[in-house]
């Protein structure tokens, strides 16, 4: 549930900057983004049916009880209900405690978000970069009548990447009173998605075969913000869908909605499609690899008509999924 910098304004960025790279994330409220898919296989290994049982059917419906459902009727403040949230959510809580999210707000005002960009940054960059880190961070949210209209992840940028640096995540006005996300547990799945991010972002990525991703591929040219912005919606849409099937597999909940869920398992297809398209160099080509094995518990097999078939071998199961890409 994410989109980035418009490419031009990636471009002025990358301009400006040179040497460096804009890694702002920015999810339209409540990613309402329709992604057209075309037909055809997206598998990256293929399966003997006959090994697979019948898939599992998904009738999603909400039926819990929401607390969102207060704050829509004005009988819970917004930060508080997203309070709550947090601490519904053990990975959340935890990468809170450990610094790594410096906080989730809801609504800041600019100048609010202005001082805890310079909070976070202070000390960790040298002052003669820091308010121009700043405005250049600001200028990268869509900011409508004085209102920043975007879910996203802060700060990010590559002079302050993989520095352990803690990042806010920021929700807009809107967040909580559209379709998608429309209950608690989809909120949580959105922030959870931020919440990836946030890791990423924090400490340069390292894999299980000793592939890094560093401050200096991008610097050098290895590894390009195109690719690296595919890379990391596809370990957060994974991770997030990781979290969704778990709800409605493993806990057989009600509380993830089809349109949330499509919505999520599109995306992750989607990125996976872009990180594909945008590995280039070696390096990148060596991330890409290590990458597809870190996500092999989810493999998109094929898209037949509207609905999109997944192998996952997650929660001690191996079987096949069938998720219909919802509206929203
Ligand atoms: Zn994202």
């Amino acid at each position: 549930m994410s989109r980035r910098n418009s490419r031009a304004q990636r471009r002025r960025i990358a301009k400006q900057q040179s040497k460096s790279f804009s890694k702002t994330r920015i999810v339209i409220a409540g990613g309402l983004i329709a992604v057209v898919l075309a037909g055809g296989a997206l598998a990256t290994r293929s399966y003997d049916s006959n090994e697979i049982s019948e898939p599992d059917a998904i009738h999603s419906t909400v039926e819990s009880e929401n607390l969102i459902d207060k704050v829509r009727a004005g009988d819970l403040d917004s930060q508080d209900y997203i309070d709550l949230m947090v601490q519904r959510s053990p990975l959340l809580k935890n990468t809170i405690e450990e610094g790594i999210i410096a906080g989730v707000l809801y609504d800041p005002s600019i100048p609010e978000l202005t001082n805890k960009l310079r909070g976070v940054l202070t000390g960790k960059v040298s002052e003669g970069i820091l308010e121009n880190l700043i405005a250049t961070q600001m200028t990268a949210y869509p900011i409508v009548d004085g209102k920043i209209v975007a879910v996203s992840i802060t700060p990010t940028h590559s002079l302050a990447y993989g520095i352990e640096i803690p990042s806010y995540i920021i929700l807009p006005n809107d967040f909580l009173h559209t379709e998608n996300p429309a209950t608690d547990d989809e909120v949580i799945s959105v922030l959870e998605h931020e919440r990836r991010h946030s890791i990423d972002y924090f400490k340069p990525i390292v894999y299980p075969n000793g592939v890094t991703l560093i401050p200096e591929d991008f610097s050098s040219g290895r590894v390009s913000i195109p690719f690296n912005d595919a890379l990391d919606e596809t370990r957060a849409y994974y991770e997030q869908l990781e979290g969704n099937l778990r709800t409605v597999l493993v806990f057989e909940s009600k509380n993830i909605g089809s349109d949330h869920l499509g919505n999520n398992a599109r995306q992750y297809i989607n990125s996976i499609k872009n990180l594909q398209l945008n590995t280039k160099t070696p390096k990148e080509n060596e991330i890409k690899d290590a990458q597809m094995d870190e996500i092999s518990g989810i493999v998109p097999l094929n898209l037949t008509g509207d609905v999109m078939t997944f192998r996952y071998t997650l929660y001690g199961r191996d079987n096949l999924i069938k998720i219909s890409p919802g509206n929203n």
